[in-house]
């Protein structure tokens, strides 16, 4: 039992040295994790049952952390489950001679295919019980599951999953539907896993030596220093996480090594992508000269294209071969710009050996060496193309450096990485380009920079840090050393906020066989749900209705997930599994009771909503669990004047 005050890794795991960690102890620490709202106990739990795999079983680590992500491999190699909720019910229905009708109904009336598969697995008798499943033979399976393709695959999947169900017990079925669904739910996010790693490896620090008496730091050390050390871990774990987002390199040096060598090991690597620094809205000119008030920065035009990191390995020369392209999501787009791999070569310098680019992917008119709208760039095809066939071109503009010639550069400030850019690189017009940048002192310097950047047809100005420390590139961070500044803002409109669509309304009248509306939802990735924000009815052509009812009848699901946070008064005529996400502007944000945005961070039992929610575009480049979350829709909120007026207004009930 994970949960229980002073455990111990040996004498409190339910299997023993060497053997393979049955996949019960990890399906019972995900029911206790799941069955825990406080955060800290379920790192705990999470931290309790990886110490006695540490102890125990180490080579059980690797695939324990997956599973607990629910991920097969690292995200850039697009490795992912999610199989068709029709498929597992029925393998549910076959397993337990129920029909399929019966599963769909149970699981619309519970919301939650894991527990109708639970509860199904319980009442059904078995002659011969097949011997217990073992973690790393489940993980496995999923992993020879995610890699079946084509149409003849459906049957060997279903077999695949049948064989893994009847072996199940307990919250088994549960873990293994949802790891199959491709969401597990428990409320576990990524930092927490980290987090967890850093207090198991803390208390119960690898190597270990299986035949020296296990060393129990949180016992034998003082809370204080035991404090100490945890913190220590913690940021090492993350910062190497950061740098090197691969469980696969980071684990094996973590049980040979122990974590101080994480740093030393896993650094940053042209071919592992990293997550990408990402910039606070900034409303008013003004706000840059109140943040950057004593500091040196630059402003570089925003361009509307897509975010595309370019890593290219090598250790002599450039090994071209085996360039990538990078989206936002560290979703490996290298097939999808052939004509960019192409160019490649005439962009470096012979000074340099391998390097690590952010850059901005923009549609280009090569003839009137114009650029074009996002909206052209959505129309390239997304895999696989074939140079000879592209008919959009595209121009890429880069306005970063994070790695050159074997040394990451993250830590050196702007001002260093943009001069090492222009040392090393070669621009050429309409193919690669420079950010246009200009590092401005004044209100009206901005202010007619962004004008420019305006007529440049980009959307604004992005404003960066340009010298000392907070000019540092910041990993995976929406950091406010990078400041976004977008006309819409100042024009008071309000930021641009990228939401999922939950579900629809059917037309009527003129929409009669459309869908006429949609519900959208921001995403919460501390409770794991997404919570409803609006209901969308305008920014749309006819054409684009007509596209988006053909493809989001393909996403229909029976019944809303329990992950949806919702109110009856606003349920759609049809739930859609959450996949798409839209960009949309709105007016303002005000306080709902009916929408469960952001609920609790701004009132205890009110939501947020948008007030005249339009429209913008589809973001194919973002994953749902990527749309804006909850806090940042209450910091919009908090940020609005009259929000802050009305606070400052307010009479000091102390
Ligand atoms: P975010 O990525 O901040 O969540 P988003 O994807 O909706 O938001 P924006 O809010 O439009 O994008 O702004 C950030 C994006 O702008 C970057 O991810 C990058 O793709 C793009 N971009 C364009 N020009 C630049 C530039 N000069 N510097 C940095 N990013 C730029």
């Amino acid at each position: 039992n994970p949960a229980k005050a002073k455990y111990h890794p040996i004498e409190d795991a339910c299997w023993r040295t060497g053997q393979e960690v049955p996949y019960l102890a990890l399906a019972r620490t995900l029911e206790l994790i799941e069955g825990t709202s406080a955060r800290l106990k379920m790192i705990e739990i999470l931290a309790n049952y990886l110490r006695s795999v540490i102890v125990l079983t180490p080579e059980d680590l690797l695939p324990s952390v997956y599973m607990c992500l629910n991920q097969l491999a690292p995200s850039y190699e697009s490795l992912e489950l999610g199989i068709a909720e029709t498929y597992l019910m029925k393998a549910i229905g076959q397993c337990t001679g129920r029909t399929l009708a019966q599963v769909r109904s149970a699981a619309q009336k519970c919301g939650d295919l894991g527990q109708v598969a639970e509860q199904a697995r319980a009442t059904q008798r078995t002659m011969f019980a097949p011997p217990p499943l073992t973690m790393r033979k489940v993980f496995a399976a999923l992993k020879e599951i995610a890699n079946m393709t084509g149409t003849a695959s459906v049957n060997k999947k279903i077999n695949k999953i049948q064989s893994l169900y009847v072996a199940c017990r307990h919250s088994e079925a549960r873990y293994l539907i949802r790891s199959l669904e491709g969401k597990l739910r428990i409320g576990l996010a990524e930092q927490s896993v980290l987090a967890a790693l850093a207090l198991a490896t803390a208390a119960t620090p690898p190597p270990h030596d299986a035949a020296a008496p296990l060393l129990d730091a949180s016992k034998t050390m003082s809370p204080e220093n035991f404090k100490a050390r945890v913190d220590e871990h913690s940021l090492i774990i993350k910062t190497t996480y950061c740098e090197c987002p691969s469980y696969d390199r980071i684990i094996p040096v973590l049980l040979t090594h122990g974590v101080a060598a994480l740093p030393q090991h896993c650094r940053l690597t042209p071919g592992v992508p990293l997550k990408p620094m990402l910039a606070h809205p900034t409303k008013q000119v003004t706000h840059v000269f109140d943040r950057f008030e004593k500091e040196q920065f630059t402003c570089e035009w925003k361009y509307d294209g897509e975010r595309a990191q370019i890593h290219v390995p090598g250790t002599d020369k450039p090994d071209f071969e085996h360039a990538a392209i990078f989206s936002r999501n560290q979703e490996n787009n290298t097939s999808k710009y052939p004509d960019v791999l192409r160019r490649l070569p005439a962009l470096l310098k012979d000074s340099v050996t391998s390097c690590v680019l952010d850059c901005e992917a923009v549609a280009y008119d090569t003839t009137t060496k114009q650029i074009l709208p996002f909206q052209i760039l959505s129309t390239r095809k997304r895999k696989d193309a074939n140079e000879a066939d592209i008919k959009v071109q595209v121009c890429v503009f880069i306005f970063d450096l994070l790695y050159l010639n074997g040394h990451a550069l993250v830590r050196r400030p702007l001002l260093e990485r943009r001069a090492a850019l222009r040392d090393h690189l070669n621009e050429k017009e309409g193919e690669w380009q420079f950010a246009t940048s200009k590092d401005c002192s004044t209100v009206e310097e901005v202010e007619q920079f962004m004008e420019e950047a305006m007529r440049g047809s980009c959307e604004g100005l992005m404003v960066k840090a340009l010298s000392g420390d907070h000019a540092r590139y910041d990993i995976a961070r929406r950091s406010h050393n990078w400041l976004k500044l977008k006309k819409d803002y100042l024009e008071g409109v309000g930021d641009t906020l990228d939401v999922v669509v939950l579900g629809a309304y059917l037309g009527r009248g003129k929409r009669a066989g459309l869908y006429g509306g949609f519900l959208l939802a921001c995403y919460d990735p501390t409770a794991e749900e997404f919570q409803t924000l609006c209901k969308i009815g305008t920014g749309f052509s006819d054409e684009s209705l007509q596209t988006f009812t053909d493809t989001l009848k393909q996403h229909v699901i029976d019944a809303p997930r329990n992950y949806y946070r919702y109110d009856a008064s606003h349920a759609p005529d049809v739930w859609f599994s959450a996949r798409c996400v839209w960009e949309v502007r709105c007016a303002d944000l005000s306080l709902s009771p009916a929408h469960r945005a952001a609920i609790g961070l701004v009132h205890s039992d009110k939501g947020i909503s948008l007030r005249f929610p339009r429209f913008v575009r589809e973001r194919t480049d973002k994953a749902p669990e990527q749309a804006t979350s909850a806090q940042q829709i209450a910091d919009l909120y908090l940020a609005q004047d009259t929000v802050k007026n009305s606070a400052a207004a307010a009479p000091n009930v102390d």
